[in-house]
């Protein structure tokens, strides 16, 4: 049994990973800003409610901990990480600085940082055939968001705590990770989850907007098998980027399709031209994943996808419950006191 830190742990990934850890024998702490929710029920055993921008709450965090797993990021879909660059950058290096050090100062034996697909540079992904990039591709670096580039700086940076101070660091490149309690609405949710909420949200027949128009691709990774190759990550010997994803290329136009043939509804595609859309194509190259830890992703997108969907769909249902039974008296006070 091992003392794990989950720090972004009430969070879409986090979460899962906590609740995973935790059936596996460890004792899990959590540590997040808020924990929104997520359906997972018990998930871990000690629950800390802390901002990690700050240098002493990350200490306290990892105090006493064998392993940090630091997935806390302020991020989101593409619609804002290309809106929000400053805020993103900010709060980003802050916290991953600071879980750093605390880590050290803690003597954490393990830490792994939660990278991103967005470290790749954008000429390798100006069209919709792009081939899968493979860890090396990420140098000559040109990312294009200021996310990507915080993610890239934070590689750097563990690997300058590798060096100078021994610290055993790990390093994820997440590759559009999907599945239920995941962030589907608000601003920040991503494709798959946008687009099962508009399917489920639409009229049965009806019509969705796609941003763009919807022949730009990328792969999906589904939730379950996103966690398993981050543990096995961080239990295994390599402490150089990896890349966990799918290679399995697909257009934005047949993802819709797909959750489309999930809800059973007829629904037609718009496209918004104005919508942001990102680079044009995106894969993974999962090799390196399969060769140094034998891991493979298990669960198709049509499954994952289905699973996804109607995840939405109940967790929509439900919204649509509260807000009927809302009781005549309550709502009437609410409205006088405002
Ligand atoms: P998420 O937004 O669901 O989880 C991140 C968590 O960090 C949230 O619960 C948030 O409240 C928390 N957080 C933000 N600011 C904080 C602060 N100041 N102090 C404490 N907690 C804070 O996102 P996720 O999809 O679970 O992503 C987890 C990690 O994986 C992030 O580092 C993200 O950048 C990375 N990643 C995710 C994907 C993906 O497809 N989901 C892809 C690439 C990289």
């Amino acid at each position: 049994m091992s003392r794990i830190l989950v720090a972004g742990g009430g969070g879409f990934i986090g979460s899962h990973l906590a609740n995973q850890l935790r059936r596996r024998g460890n004792l899990v702490r959590v540590v997040d800003l808020a924990f929104n929710g997520h359906g997972l029920g018990r998930y871990c055993d000690e629950e800390l409610l802390l901002d990690l921008r700050d240098p002493g709450n990350c200490l306290r965090a990892t105090e006493g901990m064998d392993m940090v797993y630091d997935l806390a990021a302020n991020m989101g879909g593409i619609g804002f990480i290309t809106a929000v660059g400053a805020e993103v950058m900010r709060d980003n290096i802050l916290i991953n600085a600071n879980m750093l050090e605390a880590a050290r100062l803690s003597k954490v034996k393990r830490f792994l940082f939660s990278s991103s697909a967005c470290v790749y540079p954008d000429f390798r992904q100006m069209s919709p055939n792009v081939s899968g990039l493979r860890e090396e591709d990420a140098f000559p670096a040109s990312p294009d968001t200021f996310y990507g580039w915080e993610k890239l700086a934070t590689e750097k940076m563990c690997e300058a705590y590798k060096r100078d101070h021994d610290l055993d660091v790990r390093i994820v490149r997440y590759h559009n990770i999907y599945g239920p309690n995941c962030t589907y609405k608000g601003g920040r949710e991503k494709s798959p989850a946008a687009l099962c909420r508009k399917v489920c949200e639409a009229a049965d027949p009806g019509m969705i907007t796609i941003w763009g128009d919807g022949e730009q691709t990328r792969s999906y990774c589904y939730i379950d098998d996103a966690v398993a190759g981050t543990i096995m990550l961080m239990e295994s010997a390599f402490s150089e980027p990896i890349n966990i994803g799918s290679d399995r290329l697909v257009s934005i136009n047949d993802m819709a399709d797909l959750i489309i043939d999930s809800s059973g509804k007829k629904i037609a595609k718009r496209y918004d031209p104005t919508g942001p859309q990102g680079v044009r194509g995106r894969n993974a190259d999962i090799s390196l994943a399969k060769r140094v830890l034998g891991w493979v992703p298990k669960v198709s997108l049509e499954e994952g996808l289905l699973r996804t969907y109607d995840w939405i769909a109940e967790e929509i249902a439900e919204d649509r419950q509260e807000i009927v039974v809302v009781p005549n008296t309550a709502r009437g006070t609410s409205q006088a006191g405002a």
